[in-house]
């Protein structure tokens, strides 16, 4: 494809987006490559808790506990939350939300935020793993301490040892990828989460995308969704 076709196909694509799935599917991985590609925010409710968490504020010392143990954090404090930092942002030309919403209660809420500036969620990209691959992904996690950026030592390694390969930073595990927190995790999303599915579907906004293989067919796999209208 010409680049004027590939842009093309980028305009008319559905830009407020919402990715879901299974811890370690890939979300934020696949929502920062295609926030570059189409220039509008990531919002990763996650990075936004750790960076509080990170600067020691109020909010962070309120939440440590939850990640820490690999809970929810609770929707009145998270919608808040996720409030702020959402007016932070343009979202006039789009976004992508990964981490939020995680219950229907949230689901709900973002509805009638996004309603009151005059938008919609456009599509709902439901990264799909098999139990057996999230643990393998999540044990090989490691993030950058400065930007953010996702690596995985056995599938998207970085070019030089344990360095960020866009920044320099340092490379660390996730407190909460550790084995024990990992398992509730899952167990919270099964219970929490895995409903929104339903939600969306019965809404026609979602796009099921598996996140087996490597990232560049799984991010194949999501531009293919966005790009097919219904
Ligand atoms: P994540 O980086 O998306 O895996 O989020 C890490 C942790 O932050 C989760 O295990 C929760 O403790 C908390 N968290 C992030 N987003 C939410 C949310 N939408 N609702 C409740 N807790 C959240």
């Amino acid at each position: 494809v010409s680049s004027y076709e590939a842009l093309q196909r980028i305009l008319k694509m559905k830009k407020n987006i919402i990715l879901l799935g299974p811890p370690g599917a890939g979300k934020g991985t696949q929502g920062q490559l295609l926030s570059k590609k189409l220039n509008i925010p990531f919002i990763s409710s996650g990075d936004a808790l750790r960076e509080e968490i990170n600067q020691k504020s109020a909010i962070g010392e309120k939440v440590d506990s939850f990640i820490k143990k690999g809970a929810l954090v609770p929707d009145y404090v998270i919608e808040e939350f996720i409030a702020a930092v959402l007016n932070k942002y343009d979202l006039s030309r789009g976004f992508i939300l990964d981490g939020f919403p995680r219950t229907i209660h949230q689901a709900d809420f973002l509805n009638n935020y996004l309603k009151d500036i005059n938008a919609k969620v456009d599509a709902v990209i439901y990264i799909s793993l098999p139990e057996e691959e999230i643990v393998k992904r999540i044990s090989g996690r490691r993030v950058c301490k400065q930007c953010g950026a996702v690596y995985n030592i056995y599938f998207n390694p970085p070019k030089h040892d344990m360095k960020c390969d866009r920044c320099g930073g340092e490379l660390v595990q996730r407190p909460d990828d550790k084995k024990e927190v990992v398992e509730h995790r899952i167990k919270v999303y099964k219970q929490e989460t895995k409903p929104l599915i339903d939600y969306y579907n019965n809404h026609h906004l979602l796009y099921e995308v598996q996140g087996q293989g490597i990232l560049q067919d799984v991010t194949e796999r999501v531009e293919k969704v966005l790009n097919d209208r219904t």
